[in-house]
């Protein structure tokens, strides 16, 4: 495969963007060798900057559940490009994709929209703080929740794959209202609750982890969180940034029936466009200014492009339950299709899944919280993931991600998928 263009590319972004790159994880760190330009992408298949083209799994991150440059998205893209691209005032489609987010997120009544989940979950947290009088928060170790300093602390992914879970930067001061306790464990948050009597404003978790790769809930966990916060007065937040309106219309939490009292969303909103949103209980929500003493604001909040594109998605989630179907289909075939090719090698790794996101670990042991994660054998990961990229898969480049299935895989794409990882994992361990 040759990729001499994405080569010297990154060679020259070095240059001029540090890392060469303007995300971390994109930098391939974790895996190795240079990370692939992308020049364009259309519905299951991205296309690299020499004409390269894989099957996607990344979907940016998530959002494009629809596949890429779907038509009725970028007609409505297009139709809203000509009334010019910010007015940093109201729209009347702010109000329609707020009414829509209402009817299909349980916990949200009232919602404010924001440019990206990092933006989404700060403000969360800084509205969770206002409403209780309380500054303590509870995180989760393995979630992320964007790179806000409070959240810069066991945070997942990307901050693992860089080796920096504490970034400089981030002062002790911050740091010590941020406690921890490890996923599906809900006696360290009894502890946890029980020590700062009256001082924990929220405890925010990702429903379905995606950020150690995928991690479920254990039967009980999301209910006993819901219990623990009733009982303490503390403010029980979802991050549905990766799991909102893809684990179905109303997200993790319809999935689960389990209802916090805020949750964060956030790229899925926009259909790959920059946004992000929070929302909760009426009560809580009226706290935000200028309705209530909680200051957050954003000159590009609702900006009328991102909202025509994330309308025109939404809407389409909304009407098409088949979508769901789809990609709870897809996501059991590709698990079906791993498991079959571990049982054939005679391998015992780890496959979490739920709906359209997927892990492979490459350990033996169960993965039900970050330590269990971080067994994985990342060098081997390494190795996978360049298999996988030759036999034209392009999967997140690091162990501690999800895949993120579309609608847009055909029935050759996902046997191409299960192919790949059978042949990959055999060369690997040979
Ligand atoms: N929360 C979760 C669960 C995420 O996965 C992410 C990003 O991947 C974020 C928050 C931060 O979102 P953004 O990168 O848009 O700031």
């Amino acid at each position: 495969m040759n990729t001499d263009n994405s080569k010297s590319l990154f060679e020259r972004a070095q240059h001029s963007i540090p890392g060469g790159v303007n995300s971390p994880v994109r930098a391939f760190k974790s895996v190795g060798g240079t990370p692939l330009f992308i020049k364009k992408a259309k519905g299951a298949y991205v296309y690299d900057e020499d004409g390269n083209s894989y099957v996607e799994l990344i979907n940016s991150w998530g959002p494009m559940i629809l596949g890429h440059a779907h038509p009725e998205i970028e007609a409505a893209v297009r139709d809203a490009i000509g009334n010019s691209l910010s007015f940093g005032a109201p729209t009347s489609r702010e109000i329609e994709i707020a009414e829509l987010i209402v009817s299909m997120v349980p916990s949200i009544e009232k919602v404010r929209m924001v440019n990206s989940g990092t933006e989404a979950t700060m403000s969360a947290i800084r509205v969770a703080r206002g409403y209780t009088g309380r500054n303590k928060f509870i995180k989760i170790e393995g979630c992320y929740h964007g790179h806000g300093d409070s959240f810069l602390i066991a945070a997942g992914s990307g901050a693992v794959t860089m080796g920096a879970p504490d970034s400089p930067g981030v002062t002790p001061g911050t740091a010590q209202d941020t406690l921890l306790a490890p996923y599906n464990d809900l006696e360290a948050i009894e502890k946890l609750l029980d020590a700062n009597p009256n001082e924990v404003a929220a405890i925010i978790v990702e429903p379905v982890a995606g950020n150690m790769g995928c991690v479920l809930p254990k039967e009980g966990y999301l209910q006993g969180l819901r219990d623990l916060c009733d009982k303490h007065g503390v403010v029980l937040i979802f991050d549905e940034v990766m799991t909102g309106f893809r684990l179905s219309k109303g997200g993790a939490q319809e999935y689960f029936g389990v209802t916090p009292d805020m949750s964060t969303l956030g790229k899925i909103i926009g259909g790959g466009m920059p946004v992000g949103a929070y929302g909760g209980k009426k009560e809580i929500m009226e706290y935000v200014s200028p309705e209530g003493p909680v200051y957050q604001a954003g000159t590009l909040s609702g900006n009328p492009i991102s909202m025509a594109a994330g309308l025109t998605m939404l809407n389409i989630l909304n009407t098409q339950p088949e979508v769901y179907q789809k990609l709870e289909e897809t996501g059991k075939r590709i698990r079906k299709g791993f498991e079959e090719g571990l049982e054939k090698l005679g391998l015992n790794y780890t496959i979490n899944s739920v709906g359209s996101m997927i892990t492979l670990f490459f350990t033996d042991s169960e993965v039900n919280n970050f330590e269990d994660a971080k067994k994985s054998d990342t060098a081997l990961f390494g190795k996978y993931f360049h298999g996988m990229l030759e036999k034209g898969i392009y999967l997140g480049p690091s162990q501690f991600e999800s895949l993120f299935l579309s609608t847009a895989l055909s029935d050759e794409d996902i046997d191409k998928i299960i192919e790949a990882n059978y042949e990959v994992l055999k060369k690997i361990h040979n």
